[in-house]
Formats: structure tokens, sequence, C-alpha cells
């Protein structure tokens, strides 16, 4: 068994920014390639810098699934996952062997050559092959690059699009050169074909001329073809004298107690759960004793996973332990299901909790997660104990887990039947970026409340 992690960016104030990452992990679960499929986030639960534990083999590929290389892939992610590796990730990954599991991390899937061929899928979508000799392909990267230009990737891909002699031209162009004049300047074809390279939307060009026909194809990196290269970059990762993962002791022992505890009805964080012969039936605790008939059934762990992301007035969960679950459902599940629906309801909780237990928990103290941080995140170094303290005290309040990393005392756990008895072992990124948020930039006043565009 292997366990394939899929890194996605996630958001503290927009749960649209996971949906990629949780639809790939789906695809991917239905090849059937890995023993299990997991999903984690910088910037919002399940935390990436928890996932190592969560996996149930010591043989785990992390894929960052980003279209570029950059800060995140290269300085965040093998950071937070405790790789020991900064800059630039080597084509075959970079291994190391982390609490008894060989870990690879891969370069992100938009690096790939594999790539170009899902550019050409797009492009084939809107413009029939037969006509690609007499238009032009452009390759429109992120915005921010010079207009006339794309980034280091969609150079790259459009450098092996004009190899292979397929287009009149092909360029990579920013995003934003289409809101600008420029670009009909650069391209000559009367037939223009636009590949958005990641997800971003596509602008209508600004002042087409009447002559062009310009069509417009929906992004490379959400074409379903990005699978394919998710599981060539994981392959190209692997170790070829693998001979296939073993389960790891500590996490199926943590499952274990887990399941033990649906055995008769209990109740997990704000969650009641009741067993109905091999099916589990789960419901917002506050929810207890009403009529299934006026609860919304959901049946399946996708379905209740992006039901309860979202609090009873529609509003993001970046932390799932929050008590916002909104109430209203009841999920009818299979036991086999079990894990993944609470790892998706309380991700890392039950391995930390089972840790924990077993005193192999090592909490963090804030100072070395502050030492961590790097980039605009490095400024928390500055803060005092007292400004950690006041903020903790706002966004934590709302939180089921006990701060470990702050001094405070968990003598049981859910898995002893305290329902709301979670540990929190490291700062989050949510009391992270509030704790930024309080301390002045180097330009002056502190920032304003509220997540930035760069942070999400
Ligand atoms: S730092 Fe606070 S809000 Fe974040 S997970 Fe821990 S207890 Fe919850």
């Amino acid at each position: 068994m292997r366990t394939l992690v899929l890194v996605g960016h996630g958001s503290h104030t927009s749960g649209d920014f996971a949906g990629p990452t949780y639809r790939f992990a789906e695809a991917l679960r239905e090849r059937g390639a890995f023993g299990e499929v997991v999903e984690a986030f910088w910037k919002e639960d399940p935390a990436l810098r928890r996932v190592l534990r969560t996996t149930a083999s010591t043989h785990v590929t992390v894929i960052p699934l980003f279209a570029s290389e950059g800060y995140l892939t290269e300085t965040v992610i093998p950071r937070e996952l405790g790789l020991g590796h900064q800059g630039p990730v080597p084509d075959h990954g970079v291994a190391r062997v982390l609490g008894g599991r060989t870990v690879r991390y891969t370069r992100p899937y938009g690096v790939h050559p594999a790539m170009t061929d899902v550019i050409l899928a797009r492009a084939a979508e809107v413009l029939p092959q037969t006509e690609w000799a007499s238009a032009a392909l452009v390759v429109l990267g992120s915005g921010g690059a010079a207009p006339h230009s794309g980034d280091r990737v969609t150079e790259a891909h459009a450098a092996r699009l004009r190899e292979r002699g397929l287009f009149q031209e092909v360029h990579a162009l920013s995003a934003d050169a289409l809101s600008t004049d420029e670009w009909p300047q650069v391209v000559q074809a009367r037939k223009v074909v636009l590949v958005p390279f990641s997800g971003q939307a596509v602008p209508l060009p600004a002042s087409p001329e009447s002559a062009r026909q310009v069509y417009r194809a929906e992004p490379a990196g959400t074409h379903p073809g990005v699978v394919d290269v998710l599981l060539r970059l994981a392959g190209e990762a692997a170790d070829t004298e693998q001979t296939g993962g073993d389960l790891d002791r500590a996490h199926q022992a943590a499952w274990a107690a887990a399941l033990e505890l649906t055995r008769q009805p209990a109740r997990i964080g704000e969650v009641l759960v009741t067993p109905q012969g091999r099916l589990l039936e789960l419901r917002h605790a506050l929810d207890e004793g009403l009529p299934g008939t006026e609860l919304q059934t959901l049946v399946t762990p996708e379905g209740l996973r992006d039901h309860l992301r979202v609090d009873q007035r529609g509003q993001h969960r970046p932390v799932r332990t929050y008590r916002t679950l909104r109430r209203g459902w009841r999920g009818v599940i299979h036991e086999s299901e079990w894990r993944r629906v609470l790892h998706d309801l309380y991700p890392a909780v039950t391995e930390e909790a089972y840790a924990h237990g077993c005193y192999t928990l090592r909490p963090t103290p804030w100072p070395t997660t502050a030492r961590r941080q790097t980039g605009r995140d490095a400024r928390v170094q500055r803060a005092t104990p007292d400004l950690v303290e006041r903020v903790s005290r706002e966004v934590c309040a709302p939180c089921m887990k006990t701060r470990l990393w702050a001094g405070e005392k968990l003598p049981l756990t859910f898995l002893d039947g305290v329902p709301g008895a979670m540990p929190c072992a490291e700062a989050c990124t949510v009391l992270i970026a509030r704790v930024r948020e309080e301390l002045p930039s180097p330009g002056g006043a502190a920032e304003e409340t509220g997540a930035t565009v760069q942070d999400r």
C-alpha cells in the first residue's frame, strides 16, 4: 500500500480554492493506483503541517497541486512537511525518511512536460486539429508577468509546442496581456486559440478585431488529463526497488480505537454517531431525537465533507474543530467509510489524540513555530508572549482543541469518551496569520484585520 498526498493552497476565507484538490483526489481514488489519497492544505484543514501523521502507509508520495514552482513549492511545503529541503526540487523529487515513513516530494504538476499534451487537448476542444496550421496558440500564464511574455513554465510549454510545428504560431503570454492592446501586435494569425494554463478566468481580449476569430479554451489545469500527469509524477518519484508500503502501526491502532467508539452511540466533537448494523448514522448532537425526515440525508463521504465545510450561514470553516458545525443534516455511511468521514470532519485529531494518550505527541511551543516562518509570516517572530496570548484567546475561543503548545493540559481525549477533548500540538496557520496582522509591516502600520489576497 502507498499513500498519495495532494497539497493545495487552501484559504482562510473561501472554500473555493480547495475545490480542484478535492476533485483531483477523488479522480485518483477512482483510478485505484494508491492505497489511499489524502488532501492537505497550507491555509485550511486538513493542515499540511499534520498530514504525514494521518497517512496509513509508511511510503508516502507528496505532490504539490500547483501550476508552477516558487516560494510555496520550494520553501513553504517542504518546511511544513519537515523535509529539511529548500529550493528547487530535482526532476526525480526529494526523498526523506521522516518518523518511520519514506516521504517522496515531487515537483508541481504544472512543470511536467506531459502538461504540454494537456494544453493541446484543451485547444482541440475549441478548434479542430485540421485548422491548427493556420492558427496561433496562446498559452496564458498567471497575471503579473510582463504582458508580452509568459512565466517560466508557460514559456517552456510554448517552446515544446513550437518544436512540434502543429500551429502557425505559438506564444506564451501573461493573462494580463488580454486587457491591453499589445497582444494583437504579437499574435499575427487570424485564428487564435487561448488556453489558460492554470485555473484562472480568462477575460475577453481587449479590442478584438473583427477580422480575428478568437477561441477561448477551458484552463489546462482543470482538464481530466491532469490526473495522468499526477500519476506520472508519482511514478517517476517512486523508488524502483520498492515492494509496496507497510502499514503504519500507530496509525492502525489509532483508527482501531476510533472505530471502537462507534460500537455504541457516541459523541465526538459536535457529532453524534449511532451504529445501525454495519452502517453509521451521524448528525449534529443538538439534532438528537429529531426525526430523520426533518434532516437532509447525505450518504457519501464527499457529500458530507462538502456540506460540512461551511457553517450554518454558508461561511467557509478553515478550522474544522471550530464549534460551527451546521445543523439539519444526517449522514448514513458504511463503517468502512468511517475513517475517511471522521478525518474530513476533524482532520488529524484521531492520530494526535491517540499519540497524546501514548505520550508521543510532542507539542511545538510558539517560539519554535514562529522561528520556522518565512516570507511575510516571519514577522511573527517579533510577537511578544502577551500579544500571542491575547490574539490566541480570540482566535482559539471557538475551537474545541486544547492548546498544548501554550502549556494547557488535556488529561483525557475524545478517544477516552470526552467528546470535545482534542489536542492542539501546534499553532495553526489561522492564528499565525492573525498574529502577523497585529504587527506593523516593514512599511508601517499593522495590517487590516482580514485575509489579504495573497493570503486568501
Ligand atoms: S491554534 Fe487555536 S484555533 Fe488553531 S487549531 Fe489550535 S486551538 Fe484551534
